[in-house]
């Protein structure tokens, strides 16, 4: 919860009240969290061994720990707003070496689904959706590998959707159930005018 003195919009930021409130805890988070993930996130004791496997916590300021807390403590806006959730690579080294048996991985999985319900997504994900809806691909095939194929003796397009389209429909009814191609059109059109 932001507690200011209704300070110039930069001034404000500064002057973030950053103390933690019972009331800035979404009660029902945590809950949430472990339905989707399928961890016990709760059991964190914050031992550290999470953010010390993490081959992105070196270069940059994610720290997996924190996101551990963050589903705990109930904070729910504090995790899905912050740009680091983006920067898991999903390696799964501290699910390896959890102590407690937890999978933080899957916890940045369940928040970045929760993310995206508030339209909260790096643009490369939505491309994806956008390039899966289309071909059945989210790499799909090209001339120059096209011609590449040729050369080493296989077909011009792999035995997927791209050389049998017929299955594409079914494809896309699983992404129209889930309105993700919908959402991320509206998405991209909003970011991109
Ligand atoms: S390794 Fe497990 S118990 Fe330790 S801080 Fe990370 S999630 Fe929590
Ligand atoms: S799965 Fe994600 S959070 Fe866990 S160690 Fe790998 S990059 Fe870090």
């Amino acid at each position: 919860m932001v507690r200011t003195k209704g300070y110039p919009e930069a001034l404000e930021k500064k002057l973030h009240d950053q103390r933690y409130y019972r009331e800035d805890s979404t009660a029902d988070f945590m809950k949430r969290v472990e339905a989707s993930s399928r961890t016990i996130a709760h059991m964190c004791y914050q031992c550290g061994t999470c953010t010390g496997s993490c081959p992105s916590a070196p270069r940059s300021t994610y720290r997996i720990r924190k996101f551990m807390r963050r589903a705990v403590l109930g904070f729910e806006t504090e995790a899905l707003t912050d740009p680091d959730l983006w920067l898991c690579t999903t390696c799964y080294s501290c699910t390896d070496r959890c102590p407690r048996d937890i999978a933080p991985t899957d916890v940045i999985m369940s928040m970045r689904n929760m993310a995206f319900t508030h339209d909260i997504i790096p643009v490369n994900f939505l491309k994806t959706v956008t390039a899966i809806y289309a071909s059945g691909h989210g790499v799909p095939n090209n001339d120059v590998n096209r011609a590449a194929r040729e050369k080493l003796g296989l077909t011009r397009d792999p035995p997927t959707t791209h050389m049998y389209p017929e299955y594409m429909p079914a494809i896309r009814k699983i992404l129209d159930h889930y309105h993700l191609k919908e959402n991320a059109d509206r998405i991209i059109k909003e970011r991109e005018g």
